[in-house]
């Protein structure tokens, strides 16, 4: 039987933030374009959206809402505010259910947006033939192992709505096309002294699908995951233990703001265990016993549910990366150039598989850069200007440099920090822990780094970015005019105080 071709002007594989923005922004461009992804949700329906939307951003996002949600009301700071309540029950499968439909409605949108912009969905793993020909082969419902991959998210069962898209298709059919977008993403990185099992051990996926809060959990790696999703349960109850292998605690954060986050972590409760080196685990009945090395000495942990996360890494598996002569770096990436660019033409990388750091929002401008340089237009992205954000409560949120990599370039700078227990609406809401910090050049004035501590940090960080963006000087924020009473009236002060003007403090 003679299988079917399909020819396109741009085939994108990966339909998460990286693949799905750069598919809807070719076809806005006027390019027939065609989406390989082989997600398949809980319930087996195809799923468009990613690591982002199934199991990452997004549930995690929701889960952090509701349990902050969770703990303002069990905590003190609502009877300061004059609100008693009486009685608060905690519905976690309520809550996980909310998190699912969330999730859901979100991957059910990226599906309506393909079906707008005439996309075409294929559902399937696509495999490079050629350059310029792809082969997408469907894939079936997705294993029920808790396994994170990115073709076995596991979550709590959910219903799942049906796709606005039609999905495509039920054989094997070959693409040809001009360009192909390779926006495979990544997994979670595994461990061998922690093997993930799904039950006792779960990784960034199953942490995000617990049926009960366990009563004591572990976390291997206090990064970006393991301090959000840490959060989430110690909020809702659990006694959490981090154990991470680095003697030094967030060590990409301005080192004065990352102090004051381990402090405020602490004092919430997680109990955050540094310079500790993960020897072994054993599985038991009543839960895991995790043994590691902390000072020279043996310790040893028993909890009731293990989560690992100790970093991802880009996911090329089966994607036939030979067959049109291009070959990973050392750490698994596909190397490109400033403009998503493999060492073949009319082969681009966008996201996680192009390159660290490992952020939606990082994936989605690529996707952008690649579609619009593949319509002839001359898109380029400022790596330098990518914020982040770590969803903890505060929030910890930067852009730019950090005074220790300023200092080691030994660049000249001038520091203005701003405490939000001086800010007249953090106040007023009860917040009254963080600060913000700006570092501007000595000369220039020119703004090289803003660091956030604080309520809202993540809003926050976007009008240093964009001040960035523009080239500001610290100057040019201490003449803006901010509304009062806002947060944002920190970073203004932040900026009068690099010239020793603050007015509030
Ligand atoms: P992905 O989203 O991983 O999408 C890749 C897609 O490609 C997948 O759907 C996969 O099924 C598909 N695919 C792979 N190979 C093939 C193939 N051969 N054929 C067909 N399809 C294929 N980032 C943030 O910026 N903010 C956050 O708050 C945040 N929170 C996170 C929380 C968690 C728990 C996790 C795990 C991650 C979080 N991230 C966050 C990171 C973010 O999810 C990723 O950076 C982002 O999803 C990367 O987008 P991508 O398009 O490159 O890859
Ligand atoms: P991470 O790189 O942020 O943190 C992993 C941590 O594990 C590090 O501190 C590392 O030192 C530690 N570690 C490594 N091996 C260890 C071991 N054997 N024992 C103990 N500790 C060990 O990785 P992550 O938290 O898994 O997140 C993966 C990526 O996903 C992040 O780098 C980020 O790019 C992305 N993400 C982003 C957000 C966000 O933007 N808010 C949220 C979640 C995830």
């Amino acid at each position: 039987m003679t299988e079917t071709t399909l020819d396109f002007d741009v085939v994108v594989v990966g339909g998460g933030p990286g693949g799905y923005v750069a598919a809807i922004r070719a076809a806005q461009l006027g390019l027939r374009v065609a989406c390989v992804e082989k997600w398949r949700d809980p319930a087996g329906q195809p799923a468009l959206g990613g690591t982002c939307l199934n199991v990452g951003c997004i549930p995690s996002k929701a889960l952090l809402d509701s349990s902050h949600l969770y703990a303002t009301l069990t905590g003190k700071g609502l009877a300061e505010h004059g609100i008693a309540v009486a009685e608060i029950h905690l519905d976690l499968a309520r809550m996980m259910a909310r998190k699912d439909k969330v999730v859901r409605t979100l991957t059910v949108g990226i599906a309506g947006l393909f079906k707008k912009h005439g996309i075409r969905w294929l559902q399937g793993e696509a495999r490079l033939l050629g350059p310029g020909r792809v082969r997408v082969t469907p894939t079936g419902d997705a294993p029920a192992s808790a396994a994170a991959s990115p073709t076995s998210p596991a979550s709590p069962a959910g219903a799942s709505a049906a796709p606005t898209a039609p999905v495509e298709p039920v054989e094997p059919v070959e693409l040809t096309c001009r360009h192909i977008v390779l926006a495979t993403g990544s997994e979670p990185i595994p461990l061998s002294a922690a093997p993930v099992d799904g039950a006792r051990i779960v990784d960034s996926t199953g942490a995000l699908a617990f049926a009960e809060v366990p009563k004591t959990l572990g976390v291997i790696g206090a990064g970006v995951i393991g301090l959000e999703l840490g959060s989430v349960w110690r909020r809702l109850g659990a006694q959490v233990v981090v154990l991470e292998a680095l003697p030094a605690f967030l060590p990409m954060v301005e080192e004065e703001i990352a102090a004051a986050a381990l402090k405020s972590l602490s004092r919430q409760g997680l109990d955050i265990r540094l310079g500790a080196r993960l020897i072994a685990t054993q599985v038991t009945a009543a839960g895991v016993e995790v043994r590691y090395e902390q000072g020279g000495k043996t310790e040893s942990l028993i909890c009731e549910r293990l989560v690992v996360a100790v970093g991802r890494r880009p996911y090329t598996a089966g994607l036939g990366l030979a067959a049109v002569g291009l070959a990973c770096d050392a750490r698994g990436f596909l190397p490109v150039n400033r403009y998503g660019e493999t060492a073949v033409p009319g082969i681009h990388a966008v996201g996680d598989v192009a390159g660290p750091p490992l952020l939606a929002h990082k994936a989605s401008e690529e996707g952008v850069v690649v579609a619009e340089r593949i319509a002839g237009q001359k898109s380029e992205i400022d790596h330098r200007r990518i914020p982040f954000v770590v969803y903890t409560w505060p929030e910890i949120a930067w852009v730019g440099q950090t005074s220790a990599e300023l200092t080691a370039m030994g660049r000249a700078f001038r520091v203005g920090s701003f405490p939000f227990l001086a800010n007249g609406r953090a106040k007023a809401a009860g917040e009254k822990e963080g600060m913000v910090k700006i570092l501007a050049d000595a000369e220039t004035d020119e703004i090289l780094g803003v660091h956030l501590f604080g309520p809202n940090a993540s809003e926050l960080i976007a009008e240093a970015v964009t001040a960035m963006e523009f080239g500001a000087a610290s100057e040019d924020l201490a003449r803006t005019v901010h509304a009062h009473p806002t947060l944002a009236e920190a970073l203004h002060e932040a900026a009068l105080a690099v010239d020793g003007r603050p007015l509030h403090i």
